[in-house]
C-alpha cells in the first residue's frame, strides 16, 4: 500500500501549496478511506464495485437458453429453441436478457439495494447492466431510450425509491442511450411470487400507461432488477408497442 501512495506523490517546485494538496487528495482518501468491495467487504483499488473474487462467486446463466426469456434450456435443444413457458405465447417484446442467476451472492445484494434501501449498490447494478447490454441479441441495436419498469405509487412512497430507475439511470450513464421514465403504474400488483402465473396475467392487465400520451417510434429498452416469467415486461412493452414502439427489449440484472 505505501509503494502505491509513494508512486502517485510528485512535488513541483514552486507550486503554491493549494495546487501540491489537490492531486495528492485522492491518494491520501483512498489510503485513509479505500472504497470497499460490495460482495465482501474487502478493500478495493479497482474501478469496479466489485472484487475480482466476488464478480466470479456471480451464477453466470448458460449460454444456451432461451432466446426471449434468458431462461436455461436443456443441452439436448436445438440452438434456435426458446422454451416452454415462451413457446407459442404472443409476447410484445422480443427478448428479456439476463446474464445471471438470481441466487447467491447476486440474491444477497439485490436484496439490499432493493429492500434495505441501500442505494450505493446502484453502481454495481449500473456494471451488471453495462455487461448484460453487451450480450449478442443487442448487438448493432440502437434504443431511444432506456425505461424503467415503474413500481405503483403507493409502492414507491413505502421504499422512497424506484431500484429500477436507479438501475436504468446508471445503464443510461454508461451508455449513448437516454434513460426516460415514461412508464406509470396504475394497478397495484399483488405480491408476484406468491402468486400463481395466471392471476399473474390477469392482475397485470391494464396495469402501466404511459405517463404523458405520446406517439413512440424507434426501439426502446426496458429495465428492471429480476425477471421471472417476463409478464411484467410483456405489459410494459404492450404500452410502447401501442404507443407505436417499432421494438422493445429488455435487460434485468438476475433472472429467476
Ligand atoms: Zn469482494
Ligand atoms: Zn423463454
Amino acid at each position: 500500500m505505501s509503494q502505491r501512495v509513494v508512486s502517485n506523490i510528485y512535488f513541483q517546485d514552486n507550486l503554491p501549496s493549494s495546487q501540491l494538496v489537490i492531486p495528492l487528495l485522492p491518494t491520501l482518501l483512498e489510503l485513509f478511506y479505500p472504497s470497499h468491495c460490495a460482495g465482501c467487504g474487502e478493500a478495493l483499488f479497482e474501478k469496479s464495485r466489485l472484487c475480482s473474487r466476488c464478480w466470479r462467486q456471480l451464477d453466470l446463466l448458460p449460454e444456451h437458453c432461451c432466446q426471449i426469456c434468458s431462461h436455461p434450456l436443456p443441452t439436448t435443444t436445438t440452438d434456435s429453441a426458446n422454451c416452454e413457458n415462451c413457446s407459442g405465447r404472443k409476447l410484445h417484446f422480443i427478448a428479456g436478457i439476463s446474464l445471471f442467476r438470481y441466487q447467491g451472492l447476486l440474491r444477497k445484494l439485490l436484496s439490499q439495494f432493493k429492500y434495505a434501501g441501500d442505494q450505493s449498490l446502484k453502481k454495481v447494478m449500473g456494471e451488471i447492466m453495462s455487461r448484460t447490454l453487451q450480450d449478442q441479441r443487442l448487438d448493432g441495436l440502437s434504443f431511444e431510450a432506456v425505461i424503467p419498469v415503474p413500481l405503483h405509487p403507493h409502492r414507491e412512497r413505502e421504499r422512497e425509491f424506484n431500484q429500477a430507475r436507479l438501475v436504468a439511470e446508471e445503464l443510461a450513464g454508461r451508455s449513448p442511450f437516454p434513460m426516460k421514465d415514461l412508464l406509470r403504474r396504475i394497478k397495484p400488483t399483488l405480491t408476484q411470487v406468491h402468486s400463481d402465473r395466471q392471476k399473474r396475467i390477469e392482475n397485470l392487465k391494464g396495469a402501466f400507461a404511459l405517463k404523458k400520451k405520446q406517439v413512440l417510434c424507434g426501439n426502446y429498452l426496458l429495465v428492471d432488477d429480476v425477471l421471472t416469467t417476463g409478464s411484467t415486461l410483456d405489459a410494459c412493452a404492450k404500452v410502447l408497442r401501442d404507443a407505436g414502439a417499432d421494438g422493445v427489449w429488455a435487460v434485468t440484472i438476475a433472472r429467476r
